[in-house]
């Protein structure tokens, strides 16, 4: 049976006529907003607000305000037909895609800041500014939207404090959602940025998962010191000859702050680049599950993760 196509909408006016109507006949909404080129990971969000909501939006907008001079805005894959056939497929009824301009109007001027211990490492430190921007379009969607639950991926747990920390303080009475990193069966998280890899980058980028799968076991065997456990993840990164290490800390869930002994909702969190790919993934050792990483950097075969939407963005029913 073909899934009904959701609306297309192109500005965030048009989303919050739609979502006054919803809201005004009782309805719940979800929101899963995303920069697009969607994978299993983004179809993980639709398919829990899906159960649990009325009307499910998804946003799709790569969004200039959140990426520095020299990062890849231009480049970042925009399969925009794929993509709505994905929304479609995930039974979605409403997708923005809307045009810079529509977004950020002439004029524009507002800023938006969270500030604190949680936005003064990690990514922050890496790509400062990048949380203004992701606050600034967060807001602008949790306003347009008006969203009851935003659904956000944990591979990106920093941004889900960010946005959890801005629904509160703005009082937008959303929920945010967190949802488990969506996996390859051999531990790399899945990304839209994994379709830069070449399949030599995708082998060496497997020293992440398996860095964290390291110290979870280490966390399981009775290891607690942070600096121990950085080195046994720093150990693995470094067996792999492409990666270069952006950071490795173990933090507090709630304000990302380092810690030095690691108790209970602890995060291992990782950055790093491959090229001129840059990849994060984050653990909580005993609560987040990984799957069995390969213990050896294998080149894949030509080809091997070159099928279906996780890397061409090809619709398939494959989630
Ligand atoms: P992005 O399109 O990369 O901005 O991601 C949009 C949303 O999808 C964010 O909330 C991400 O955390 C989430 N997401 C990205 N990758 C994954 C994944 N592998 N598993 C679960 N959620 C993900």
């Amino acid at each position: 049976m073909l899934a009904a196509s959701p609306r297309h909408l192109d500005s965030p006016a048009a989303l919050r006529q739609l979502a006054d109507r919803w809201h005004s006949s009782g309805m719940s909404i979800g929101l899963v907003p995303t920069m697009g080129a969607l994978h299993r990971g983004h179809r993980s969000l639709m398919q829990r607000a899906r159960g649990e909501c009325d009307r499910v939006v998804v946003s799709i907008f790569v969004n200039p305000a959140q990426f520095r001079a020299g990062e890849d805005l231009e480049r970042y894959p925009r399969p925009v037909t794929a993509d709505l056939c994905a929304c479609a497929e995930e039974g979605v009824d409403a997708v923005l895609v809307p045009a810079v301009e529509a977004m950020y109007p002439r004029g524009f001027a507002l800023t938006v800041a969270v500030a604190g211990a949680l936005t003064a490492g990690l990514e922050e430190a890496s790509r400062p500014g990048h949380f203004a921007g992701v606050a600034l379009v967060v807001a602008k969607l949790l306003v347009c939207s008006r969203a009851d639950r935003i659904y956000m991926g944990q591979k990106d747990a920093q941004q889900c404090a960010v946005v959890r920390r801005l629904a509160t303080d703005l009082d937008t009475g959303t929920e945010v959602v967190v949802c488990p990193t969506v996996r390859d069966p051999d531990g790399l998280a899945l990304s839209s940025r994994n379709a830069y890899l070449t399949d030599e980058q995708r082998s060496q980028a497997l020293a992440i998962p398996r860095g964290l799968a390291a110290a979870a076991a280490a966390v399981a065997a009775g290891e607690r010191d942070a600096g121990r456990l950085r080195d046994v993840v720093l150990a693995e990164l470094a067996a792999s000859s492409g990666l270069a290490v952006e950071y490795v800390e173990v933090v507090d869930p709630l304000t990302f702050a380092p810690v030095t002994e690691v108790s209970e909702g602890a995060r291992i969190q990782v950055a790093g680049r491959i090229g001129a790919t840059r990849l994060i993934d984050t653990l909580c050792p005993g609560l987040d599950e990984l799957p069995a990483v390969p213990a050896r950097v294998e080149a894949a075969p030509a080809g091997t993760w070159a099928a279906g939407a996780d890397r061409s963005g090809a619709c398939s029913a494959s989630s």
